[in-house]
């Protein structure tokens, strides 16, 4: 791209200052503004768009179409050159527009004349809210400094769009009616649990107020102050005693570099030249990186975007002096709405205010719903549009059980939602009550209860809930929260810390689990049509057995004189154990050469989360000391169902009688040969499938934190003997789930759900 010649936009800038300053509605200054582009840019014809609801673009303003035309002509977001640019998001600059297949003629306009087209989108946070057009008689060739020019001129359209005058702003947000009425949601669950409280609009767009700037280099030394004090920021975190520990520090190094980043600062810095003030440069960056990126959906691009978007607005409010709510000012009901969130991010709100948390995107597995869980704050994501329709304060309800939201409910709703989360309080409290009574049941049969846990944050956890130990330790997280992989000692260092916290309690270490949607920073993706069915998991390990035999190895220091118990994920055939117990062996033989110190007892186990597993048990059992069914996988495979989906997630229900009667024969495959088996995906946290489990012969369990209360509460009220018996009855039935009649017999049997 060639540099930008900044006198030739900051004069034009200038002068739109002036006119935006100056007196007139709205119309009249667009008006002056569509005339001043035009002449400014040498073009017969400028002309602005605006986006009115229903996804229309109307011609607003115009320099050289037919003004009868104004407020007639529409066009639909996709139809003809202007349609396609918003859509699209991108600058178009043709030399010959007619020719073009998207061309849309509209006589109308009188536009037969002109032959040369320029356009680029009005960007507002991300959002296109119309397009601005140059158009010339010859067939010119518009240079990249041209579109560049434009693109900042936009940038001033947006906020005289955004002003409320032009278009009012409920048509503006795309809502379901008139913004204000109360309006439902429904997303995907990312944490159970009830939240009430008032909307904290996180990432809260500032609003720019000066957009041009008499010196360059005076805003090229605010943004430098601006980038120093994020960085200092980022070191009072550090320094802060909860976050001493951990994956935190990566996710914030990681987050330091992207300050580093030269292409971006680059790109900023280019953008003052052209005679914008620091916090527009950062703006327009941010917008066009935004708007350009939206398209992409390499998972790997998306999480860097979201970082800098981060960046972006933290700069921002560095810039304008707006440093968003302080702790102290946090209401103490605060429910957060964000696009989406990075895990650190999180840390920013006393989680004493925090009720819950809304998400436009979001998986399952992001990390910043891993931390929320760990916090029990209820989440919902998948949530669309909410940004639109929310204003800061606006009440809210977030139903995580139930994957909804309600935005300004009525008092009724409100009020029953409040009557629920007094009963869930009185039944924790109660949970508290049992943390220390074992979990049995009435007919005196013992059932394991242990935790999920992937971040250090969630050791505390282990102690006052009470589980038996963590069944479940998913060691990708610090892999990802990194920006390189880390190394022996480091692996040693934190797998140590866990094993010290966790006292004496097993541990059950899983294997690097990552690939699907659990992807690392610096591991290049890829491109796969069905990732959950791709080159993942033990797939990846057993391809980089470097990766493997490093994490061994500082599992096996770390665990010098205790227990340790290996867990390998993904496993469809007896062959890859034997691999991966032999990648254990050379370890376990080196160290013992090296001359280190061994663990006192070392147990193996797999995860059954590929249904062919189960198809090999006579081969697999004499080979582990334990099996781990995944559910989440499990189901996913058994149902050919795409757990990430949300079209098609919650089709089958892990209660439909093929899964059940699946998991029943492996229990009784193991019972029968003495290897333990758990179950460690999200059924096993919820109470009526875990007591479907424990009645198809399941004796260990292993759920997140917050679930070991009521699991423990319900296999307390359960007769295993009586529910065996009936679940057996039903295995050979046609329906399509289990679940109704379960809940029926737990009800007729005062079983606790
Ligand atoms: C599972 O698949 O059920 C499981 C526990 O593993 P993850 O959710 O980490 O894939
Ligand atoms: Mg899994």
């Amino acid at each position: 791209m060639q540099p930008a010649a900044p006198s030739v936009s900051r004069r034009l800038l200038a002068r739109l200052r002036d006119v935006m300053a100056g007196s007139g509605s709205a119309q009249e200054r667009l008006d002056k503004v569509v005339t001043l582009i035009a002449a400014d840019m040498v073009a017969e014809v400028c002309s602005c768009y605006v986006l009115r609801a229903g996804e229309v673009l109307e011609l607003f303003a115009t320099e050289g179409l037919k003004k009868s035309a104004v407020h007639k002509t529409r066009l639909r977001v996709g139809e003809g050159l202007v349609g396609d640019i918003a859509a699209h998001a991108r600058p178009l600059a043709l030399a010959d527009a007619q020719a073009h297949p998207h061309f849309a003629y509209r006589p109308e306009t009188g536009e037969e004349i002109y032959h040369s087209l320029m356009g680029v989108p009005i960007i507002r946070g991300g959002r296109v809210v119309g397009v601005v057009v140059v158009q010339n008689r010859t067939m010119r060739h518009y240079t990249d400094e041209e579109i560049e020019t434009l693109e900042t001129v936009a940038m001033v359209l947006a906020e005289l769009v955004a002003s409320g005058e032009l278009v009012k702003r409920d048509e503006q947000v795309a809502v379901d009616g008139n913004a204000l009425l109360p309006l439902r949601v429904e997303g995907i669950r990312l944490n159970g649990g009830v939240g009430v409280g008032v909307a904290v609009l996180h990432q809260r767009r500032v609003t720019i107020r000066r957009l041009v700037a008499e010196d360059p280099e005076v805003e090229l030394a605010r943004l430098r102050t601006a980038l120093t004090g994020i960085k200092t920021a980022i070191d009072e975190l550090f320094a802060r005693p909860e976050l001493r520990d951990g994956e935190h520090r990566d996710v914030l190094e990681t987050y330091r570099m992207f300050t580093e980043d030269k292409g971006w600062l680059a790109r900023i810095g280019e953008a003052i030249r052209t005679g914008l003030t620091a916090e527009a440069a950062v703006q327009k960056v941010h917008d066009d990186t935004r708007a350009r990126m939206s398209q992409i959906t390499d998972p790997y691009l998306r999480e860097r975007l979201h970082d800098f978007e981060d960046l972006a607005n933290r700069l921002l409010q560095h810039l304008s002096g707006d440093e968003g709510l302080a702790r102290g000012e946090l209401p103490d009901n605060s429910v957060l709405i964000a696009r989406t969130m990075g895990p650190m991010e999180l840390f920013d709100y006393d989680p004493k205010c925090l009720r819950g948390l809304v998400l436009e995107e979001g998986t399952p597995t992001m990390h910043v719903a891993i931390v929320a869980r760990a916090m029990d704050i209820p989440v919902v994501g998948r949530a669309k549009e909410v940004l639109d329709k929310i204003e800061p304060f606006d009440s809210i309800v977030v139903d995580g059980d139930n994957a909804q939201v309600f935005i300004r409910p009525p008092e009724d709703i409100r009020e029953s939602f409040i009557q629920a989360i007094g009963l869930r309080e009185q039944r924790i409290a109660g949970y508290a009550k049992l943390r220390d009574v074992p979990a049995v049941t009435t007919d005196g049969v013992s059932v394991g209860i242990h935790m999920n846990a992937g971040l250090l944050l969630d050791l505390q956890h282990l102690h006052d809930s009470g589980a038996d130990g963590i069944g479940l330790y998913r060691t990708e997280l610090p892999f990802m929260a990194r920006s390189s992989l880390p190394d022996v000692a480091a692996q040693t260092l934190l797998y140590r810390k866990i094993l010290d916290q966790a006292d004496g309690k097993p541990v059950v270490f899983r294997s690097l689990d990552v690939g699907g949607d659990k992807v690392l920073p610096y591991w290049n993706p890829y491109e796969e049509d069905n990732p959950a069915l791709g080159w993942r998991s033990i797939r990846i390990t057993l391809d980089r057995p470097a990766v493997m035999r490093h994490q061994l190895r500082a599992l096996l220091r770390a665990a010098a004189g205790r227990e340790l118990r290996i867990m390998f994920p993904m496993i469809a055939e007896v062959n890859e154990l034997i691999q991966a117990r032999r990648i254990l062996d050379i370890e376990v033989e080196h160290e013992r050469q090296a001359g280190h110190p061994l663990p006192e007892k070392l147990l193996v186990g797999t995860m059954l989360e590929v249904p062919a597993l189960a198809f090999q048990l006579d081969a697999l059992l004499p080979r582990v000391d334990f099996i781990s069914i995944g559910s989440n996988d499990l189901a996913q495979f058994l149902f050919a169902v795409d757990r990430g989906n949300p079209r098609i997630s919650e089709r089958y229900d892990p209660l439909a009688p093929a899964m059940v009667s699946f998991i029943r024969r492996v229990a009784h495959r193991c019972r029968d040969t003495g290897v333990s088996l758990s179950v460690c995906g999200e059924m096993a946290g919820r109470p009526l499938e875990a007591m479907a489990l424990i009645a198809a012969g399941v004796r260990c369990l292993s759920l997140s934190a917050p679930s070991v209360g009521p699991i423990k509460s319900m296999v307390r009220s359960l007769d295993v003997a009586a529910t065996a018996a009936y679940l057996d009855r039903l295995l050979e039935l046609p329906d399509r789930s289990l679940r109704d009649k379960l809940k029926c017999f737990a009800l007729d049997h005062g079983v606790v759900l």
